[in-house]
C-alpha cells in the first residue's frame, strides 16, 4: 500500500494527457509517507511504444520512492523492460494506460506485483 496525493496524481494524468500520443515519464518523490511530488527528467526520445531516458540523468534526490509512466497503447501491464528497470528504481511504478483515467492507474512494486494505491 502506498498513499499519493490525490491532486498530483491528477497533474500526472494530465500530463500524460498532454504528451499523447506518446509516452510520459516522471520520477516519483515521497515527503514522509506521502507521494507528493514528481521530478521531471530530460526525455531523449518518446515514441508510442517506449520512453528512453539516459540514467545518468537521474537527479541526485533522496525523496524519490519510485516511477510514473504512460502506455498510449491501453494495456496497463508492464513491459519486461519496465520491469526491469522497477527493480532498480525504487518501491512504487506507476502504469497509466489510456485514455488516462483514474481507473486505469496501476501500481506496482519493485517485483511488478501489483499493490494498492490510497489517495489522500
Ligand atoms: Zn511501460
Amino acid at each position: 500500500m502506498e498513499k499519493m496525493s490525490r491532486i498530483l496524481l491528477l497533474d500526472l494524468l494530465d500530463g500524460c494527457k498532454q504528451t499523447y500520443p506518446n509516452e510520459f515519464f516522471a520520477y516519483l518523490g515521497k515527503t514522509k509517507d506521502v507521494i507528493d511530488h514528481f521530478i521531471a527528467v530530460p526525455i531523449f526520445y518518446q515514441t508510442e511504444d517506449s520512453v528512453a531516458y539516459y540514467k545518468h540523468t537521474k537527479p541526485v534526490d533522496f525523496s524519490i520512492v519510485g516511477t510514473i509512466h504512460s502506455h498510449p497503447s491501453g494495456n496497463s501491464s508492464p513491459s519486461s523492460a519496465d520491469k526491469h528497470s522497477f527493480f532498480s528504481e525504487g518501491n512504487a511504478h506507476i502504469i497509466v494506460s489510456y485514455p488516462y483515467t483514474l481507473d486505469r492507474v496501476a501500481v506496482y512494486d519493485s517485483a511488478g506485483k501489483r499493490i494498492q494505491l490510497e489517495l489522500v
